[in-house]
């Protein structure tokens, strides 16, 4: 049996916008080596639950313990140094530099390891390698997005926070990011995702969470949370009891 050990624990994290708590006392641990997913409905707190990883949103109380050391205070670059990588969501690439150089921006905090970086950059996304003097803002958005995952990974992650990785891509530049996802954590790093595309963003997972309101609601396998009647009901809106599906 797998042995999984911890990479990240959230302790009752608590975070607020103008006094408004938009987490409320998370816990969630990440074990390494693998996919988690955290699903939920329209400003439940997942966007917020992955900046106040990243150290972008402060908490207001509680503690992230990253490979056994307490992050929550630590400057967004040192966290990045530490291996803690967010790539938001969106397709925002430098477009009117080329991939390569979107690339190199991505390289900041680890100059001399640039070169083996971006050949496991270009194995994992051979597009990009055939697009490398393209100027960024002329690619597809399946491209873009590629590329935002790829200056994610110049910087080195040990954990990888993915925010809403499938949004506005076509199904099957959906279907292509999903092996590429496995392939990454394949390369022993670890991915931290969120999103609306529930059915895909649990089904890559290998242990998923529900987030309501800023609090954990259920948690356990992409499949189980998949087939849970409250997931069903509170994000696909199919009510377990009467059978009636509401499209
Ligand atoms: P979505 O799926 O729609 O992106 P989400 O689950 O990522 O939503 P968050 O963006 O984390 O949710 O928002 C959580 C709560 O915090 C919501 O009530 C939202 O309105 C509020 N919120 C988010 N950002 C801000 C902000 N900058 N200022 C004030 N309130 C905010």
């Amino acid at each position: 049996m797998e042995i999984l050990k911890p990479l990240l624990k959230i302790c009752n994290v608590t975070v607020q916008y103008d006094g408004i708590p938009a987490l409320k006392k998370i816990n969630l641990t990440i074990c390494a080596n693998q996919i988690i997913s955290v699903v939920g409905p329209n400003g439940s707190g997942k966007t917020t639950l992955m900046k106040a990883v990243a150290g972008i949103l402060r908490p207001i109380e509680g503690v992230i313990h990253y490979q056994h050391e307490m992050i929550q205070s630590l400057p967004i670059h040192e966290i990045v140094r530490r291996g803690l990588v967010y790539v938001p969501e969106g397709m925002n690439v430098f477009p009117f530099m080329s991939v390569m150089e979107n690339l190199d921006v991505g390289a900041y905090v680890a100059r001399e390891q640039k070169k083996e970086r971006l050949s496991f950059v270009f194995e994992i996304f051979p597009a990009l390698a055939d697009n490398q003097r393209k100027t960024a803002g002329t690619l597809s958005g399946g491209q873009k997005r590629m590329l935002t995952i790829a200056r994610g990974l110049m910087s080195g992650p040990k954990l990888l926070l993915l925010d809403d990785p499938f949004l506005g891509l076509a199904p099957k530049d959906v279907n292509r990011l999903c092996d590429t996802l496995k392939r990454i954590r394949r390369h022993g790093i670890t991915l931290f995702l969120a999103g609306q595309h529930v059915r895909r963003i649990l089904r890559v997972a290998t242990k998923a969470f529900l987030i309501e309101e800023g609090k954990i609601t259920l948690s356990g396998t992409g499949d189980q949370l998949l087939g849970h009647p409250h997931l069903r009901e509170t994000l696909f809106g199919i009510v377990a009891e009467s059978g009636i599906e509401i499209p």
